[in-house]
């Protein structure tokens, strides 16, 4: 379907997000391809590196998952702040990175963590990197004849490791305002040995910040290394400003947050 008719076809996975858009007129597809029935494109697996999640596993399913939770914490992390227990019953993980909105959790999460995105079409299948799939706000570079097939999120083997994500948004289960996500290895004196930060709703596409963060690599992740980090991460940004929140604003919080993270993060990676 998609290969015939791809410039007028959609995909619809959970609906949460396409719908509404249908509803708004803002999309007008003459054909969906339902792929709510594919079992091949539900699953979980747990790699060396990476676990893989097929595309059309609900959110709520791996939000639940403990095994994932475990190898890739800020899933689950970030998962309870996307939108309502009844859009996660329904919406699912491909469907939100194919939707690529510049403020939601899971692309931010993908992007920060340096996921892989596997898209599959009559042709064949390709993997890009998470920053090189999502290119601006609701686009990607998935072509018309391509469905998402599967995520690969990175695995830290590293024994002491710590994440933690937050935002602020009007009224929880809304889109976030800015939201930030981190994760941070130590050893046993508590040095850093591996870190990433990445800030969402602060430009047209989630951030990572790799140069910022490797520089918190060999500190004792001390707060002013942690303030300096979050610091130069918000100046990294590009916010746009709306009713809620102007650019300043928005600035303002991604440094406040990233911050929070790092410091969250930190503590729990000492407690391993
Ligand atoms: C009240 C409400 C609050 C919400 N709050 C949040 C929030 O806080 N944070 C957040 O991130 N999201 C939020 N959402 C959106 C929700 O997370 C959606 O589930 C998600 O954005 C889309 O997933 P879906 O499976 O529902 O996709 P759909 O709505 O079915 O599809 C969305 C888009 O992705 C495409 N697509 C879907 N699956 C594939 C695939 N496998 N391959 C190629 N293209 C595909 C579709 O063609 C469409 O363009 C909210 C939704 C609602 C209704």
């Amino acid at each position: 379907m998609l290969a015939t008719h791809g410039d007028s076809a959609r995909v619809i996975a959970g609906g949460q997000s396409l719908v509404p858009m249908m509803a708004m007129r803002l999309l007008r597809p003459a054909f969906l391809v339902d792929i709510n029935e594919i079992t091949a494109l539900k699953f979980v697996k747990i790699e060396k590196d990476f676990a893989r999640t097929g595309a059309c596993m609900r959110q709520c399913v791996v939000e639940r998952d403990d095994t994932l939770a475990a190898r890739v914490p800020l899933l689950r992390q970030a998962l309870a702040w996307v939108g309502h227990v009844q859009t996660r019953n329904r919406g699912t993980v491909g469907g939100s990175l194919a939707h690529a909105d510049p403020s939601a959790e899971l692309p931010l999460v993908a992007r920060m963590l340096g996921a892989k995105i596997v898209l599959r079409s009559s042709k064949g299948s390709r993997t890009l990197d998470a920053g090189q799939f999502l290119t601006g706000p609701m686009s990607t570079s998935a072509q018309p004849d391509e469905c998402l097939e599967e995520i690969h999120w990175p695995v830290w083997s590293e024994k002491r490791t710590g994440s933690a994500f937050t935002e602020i948004a009007i009224r929880h289960g809304d889109f976030a305002m800015v939201a930030a996500a981190a994760q941070l290895a130590v050893d046993e004196s508590g040095r850093c040995t591996r870190a990433a930060l990445g800030l969402g709703g602060a430009a047209g596409t989630p951030l990572a910040f790799a140069e910022i963060a490797a520089r918190l690599v060999g500190t004792k992740l001390e707060d002013k290394a942690i303030e300096d980090a979050a610091s130069d991460a918000s100046k990294e940004t590009d916010p746009g400003a709306d009713l809620h929140a102007t650019k300043e604003y928005r600035r303002h919080l991604a440094r406040v947050l990233a911050g929070r993270v790092l410091r969250e993060a930190r503590e729990k990676a000492k407690l391993q």
